[in-house]
């Protein structure tokens, strides 16, 4: 199957309303430009270091979407064309990206990481965490990060219980925070759940952001 067959069979299966980011980690530049050749704009990578050299090479209306772990040092090389960071996964990473965004005079969309899976990971906020910070005065203080909605993983698992389930907590505490904290701001809105392997489920459970990698392109080039 073509990458332009490939993200029309996974449009087919997703209700319009729902946004497709295709992770296009791993692959080049090639890969990218026939995702974008097929109409595709909102590309997803995880290292800084590979987002810069592809952004350079490929067209400017790409929409570029930071996805993976993101360490405080390397905020300013992306915020310049940076749309959405989906793993703001701290304070200190929150406060950076608000620091640069200020410099650059621009508005960053950020989605707070949430950690929904069973497995440890080092990264993403609890709900108890992310409520504490949604009440500091860092939050209210925001002028040019702004909070965009939610991010999570479900755990790797056969097991669509588990990962179901996941997500429907994931969007339960969206629905609580919007009520509590962002009732008339309509930029909060975004689910970002769903993955090559769980995005049908992510979206029966309210994703509006799905992030497709291995279904689109393929197993890693490099
Ligand atoms: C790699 C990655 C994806 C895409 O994963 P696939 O299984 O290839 O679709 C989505 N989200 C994050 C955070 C990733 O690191």
């Amino acid at each position: 199957m073509s990458i332009l067959g490939n993200i029309d069979l996974i449009k087919k299966k997703i209700p319009s309303r729902v946004k497709l980011v295709a992770v296009s980690k791993f692959h080049g530049e090639t890969a990218v430009r026939e995702a974008y050749d097929a109409g595709q704009r909102m590309f997803g990578e995880s290292r800084v270091q590979e987002i810069e050299q592809k952004r350079n090479l490929l067209p400017a209306d790409i929409e570029w979407h930071f996805i993976g772990h993101l360490q405080t040092n390397k905020v300013k090389a992306i915020v310049p064309y940076i749309q959405t960071i989906h793993s703001v996964d701290s304070r200190k990473l929150l406060q950076e990206i608000e620091k640069q965004a200020s410099n650059a005079q621009k508005q960053v969309c950020c989605l707070l990481e949430i950690h929904i899976a069973q497995e440890n990971s080092k990264y993403g906020f609890s709900f108890d965490s992310c409520r504490r910070l949604l009440n500091s005065e860092q939050c209210k203080e925001l002028k040019f990060a702004y909070i965009g909605g939610v991010m999570g993983m479900a755990t790797n698992t056969e097991d669509q219980d588990v990962i179901r389930e996941e997500f429907r907590r994931l969007k339960k505490f969206f629905d609580e925070i919007k009520a509590e904290y962002y009732p008339q701001d309509n930029r909060f809105s975004e689910i970002s759940m769903g993955m090559s392997d769980d995005y049908i489920i992510a979206v029966e459970e309210g994703s509006t952001l799905i992030r497709v990698g291995s279904s689109i392109f393929g197993h890693r080039e490099y």
